[in-house]
């Protein structure tokens, strides 16, 4: 994913560990109860994932996890981002100063890192990356970030869930935006970044080809590797929410 962290695992050692031995409690119990599943029996895995365009922030994610600390994590899609000096999901609503004091920030656990990173026409842009570990999925940035653009949003850290047979959030989600997938997507774009994905990629392509063409050069390999893994991403996403149209009564979110 090309939001941050997603697919990192460049965890702080001494966080992970405590992780682990956390998880490895809820490990051996779930394991003696035989409730885990993580494989099915023919066919490809599936891992639970959370659709952030039913996602309503209602903060669930947090509480009813299994794990100590939830396995839902907030990402934050770039190429959605406006990278805003007022953000609307970084600062609480009644903010005093717009600058990084605790009081300020709408994060209660302070897991969004606000960076400078130009000033151009007398505007000030920063910007904002999860501080992975210590986000709890509480989504109140989710709820923040809605009034804009949208670029913040919650998925299932697959390199932390026990993908439980049933998932406690899936049960206790009031819009029912948790759903199976296989394991090799991983990810639920919502539908506004998967559009960008494919105008990014198709652009991409269009000029990569174009430049080769006016240059007489070789096709940059690495571009246009790019350009398809974003148009990939796109596709699989569109699969996806097809297969959800095909059987599903559609409960819309309330905001977004
Ligand atoms: S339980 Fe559902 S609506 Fe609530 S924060 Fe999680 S995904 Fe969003
Ligand atoms: S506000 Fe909640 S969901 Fe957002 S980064 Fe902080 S802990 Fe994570
Ligand atoms: S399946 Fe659901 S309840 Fe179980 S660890 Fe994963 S997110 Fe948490």
């Amino acid at each position: 994913m090309d939001t941050n962290s997603f697919d990192s695992g460049k965890q702080d050692r001494r966080r992970f560990m405590a992780d682990a031995l956390r998880t490895g409690g809820v490990v051996a119990m779930a394991s003696a109860g035989g409730f885990l599943v993580g494989r099915r029996s023919e066919g490809e895995p599936m891992v639970w994932q959370l659709d952030p365009d039913r996602c309503t922030a209602c903060g669930n994610c947090a509480t009813h996890c299994v794990l100590d600390v939830s396995a839902v994590k907030c990402y934050n899609c770039f190429d959605m981002c406006g990278f805003c000096d007022v953000c609307t999901g970084y600062f609480e609503m009644n903010y005093k100063s717009l600058d990084t004091a605790a009081e300020n920030q709408a994060c209660p656990t302070g897991a969004i890192v606000r960076k400078f990173v130009e000033e151009k026409s007398g505007q000030r842009f920063y910007e904002y990356t999860i501080d992975e570990p210590i986000c709890i999925g509480c989504a109140k940035c989710v709820e923040g970030c809605a009034l804009m653009n949208g670029s913040l949003y919650l998925q299932i850290d697959h390199q932390k869930c026990l993908n439980c047979n049933e998932c406690a959030i899936a049960t206790a989600c009031p819009t029912e935006a948790f759903y199976r997938i296989p394991q090799s997507q991983s990810e639920i774009l919502k539908e506004r970044a998967a559009a960008v994905y494919q105008a990014r990629g198709s652009q991409t392509k269009r000029v990569i080809e174009r430049d080769a063409e006016q240059t007489g050069t070789e096709i940059d390999q690495v571009k246009e590797a790019e350009a398809n893994e974003l148009l990939a991403r796109a596709e699989r996403q569109r699969v996806w929410r097809a297969s959800q149209q095909k059987g599903s009564d559609s409960q819309e979110p309330s905001f977004q």
